[in-house]
């Protein structure tokens, strides 16, 4: 095997054409600080104010609800700390076992600082359910923040219904929409919610930009302090190359959805129909299109990797072994998988370069490591 396959999209993505060549333009030609009031800023200003417009207008947000930020973590930490930073004590936040580190980790932050947090249980496909939130929820809860889609098992969760629930008891909901945005319909306004996070890379766009979309009139106390940028909310000078580059990779993603979404499908169903090993595969019905989470029983996930990747192919695992121990993922832990199956767990995540061919190779390589290594 000679050119290298990559099926780890939901790690990241290779950068769109059209945005890198438009990002290089404001590296070398347009680099003024858009801050700045003399005429060699104007273009670099327009710029950001463009790209603002786009990214709201294919999400149906409004341009002054888009909040440039380095990317989901921040976005993510930002909206998470959100009752730490607005002194809303003896507050409780609810949010999903299943969530990305980026939000547990500054969900563990708020418990660190006295705060309350439930972590609503997923059923055995992923899904958290309305009948989850209702029973938690109560007068005391200010935040709700659950995943739009999980980048572990692919599962696409009811943000609508979830996000009504929120409201009911009035508090604020939030979705880390890092692996849908781009790759299926969001648009803000009909899911009701108050605040989103995405991350360019996971859409074609460069790495160290993202975005926090903030609903008009939705308090938010600023994470990041300085020289008053984005009107004071999240200060530094704006990566405006970036920024660029994420608006055009995000339009061309959202203008191609249905024929990517087509396309990333039949690789999907060709990748399963040519596995000749049995294998289970987690996250129900409604996922993200050409997130596979496989698992195939007696097998060692992180030795299928390595083995794949000796091979030239790039895949994602549920588990990850040391001298001693195997770290079952969180999230399969959470869908209830056994010990044994989560061990033998692979994530392979199709993007929309990918081709038959090399659907077809991934395939007989993992029908080749499979037939000759249980462990
Ligand atoms: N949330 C989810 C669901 C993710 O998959 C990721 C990245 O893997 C993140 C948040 C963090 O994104 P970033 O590292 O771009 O800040």
């Amino acid at each position: 095997m000679n050119k290298k396959i990559y099926v780890d999209n939901a790690a990241t993505t290779p950068i769109d054409e059209e945005a890198f060549e438009v990002m290089a333009e404001y590296y070398k030609e347009e680099f003024g600080n858009p801050s700045q009031k003399y005429s060699f800023s104007r273009n670099p200003k327009k710029a950001l104010e463009k790209a603002k417009e786009e990214i709201a207008f294919l999400i149906n947000a409004y341009p002054e609800e888009i909040i440039f930020t380095s990317g989901a973590t921040e976005s993510n930490n930002w909206a998470i700390k959100s009752v730490f930073l607005a002194g809303q004590e003896n507050s409780t936040v609810i949010t999903s076992a299943i969530e990305h580190k980026a939000v547990l980790a500054p969900a563990e932050f708020l418990e660190n600082k006295g705060y309350k947090v439930k972590y609503l249980r997923p059923n055995s496909a992923g899904e958290i359910t309305a009948t989850a939130l209702k029973k938690e929820i109560d007068s005391q809860t200010k935040l709700v923040s659950v995943m739009e889609s999980n980048n572990e098992i692919g599962t696409i969760q009811p943000i609508k219904q979830l996000c009504e629930i929120a409201h009911s008891k009035n508090a604020l909901f939030h979705t880390d929409a890092v692996q849908g945005i781009g790759h299926v319909k969001i648009d803000v306004k009909d899911l009701g919610i108050d605040m989103l996070s995405a991350s360019a890379h996971k859409f074609n766009g460069p790495k160290g930009i993202g975005f926090l979309y903030l609903k008009k009139n939705t308090p938010l106390p600023p994470l990041i302090e300085g020289g008053h940028q984005q009107n004071g909310l999240r200060s530094g000078t704006e990566n405006v190359p970036a920024i660029v580059g994420m608006a055009i990779a995000l339009k061309n993603n959202c203008q191609k959805l249905e024929e990517n979404q087509k396309k990333i499908l039949a690789l999907e169903n060709q990748l399963l129909s040519q596995l000749k090993i049995p294998y289970q595969k987690n996250g129900g019905k409604n996922k993200l299109p050409g997130l596979l989470s496989l698992s195939f029983s007696n097998q060692d996930g992180e030795a299928i990797l390595h083995r794949m990747d000796l091979l030239g192919i790039s895949l994602s695992t549920g588990s990850a072994c040391n001298s001693k121990t195997t770290q079952i993922s969180h999230v399969l832990k959470a869908i209830n998988l056994s010990s044994h199956m989560a061990k033998g767990t692979i994530r392979i995540s199709i993007g929309k370069q990918n081709t038959p061919e090399e659907i077809e190779k991934t395939a007989k390589a993992l029908n080749k490591i499979l037939a000759n290594t249980p462990c």
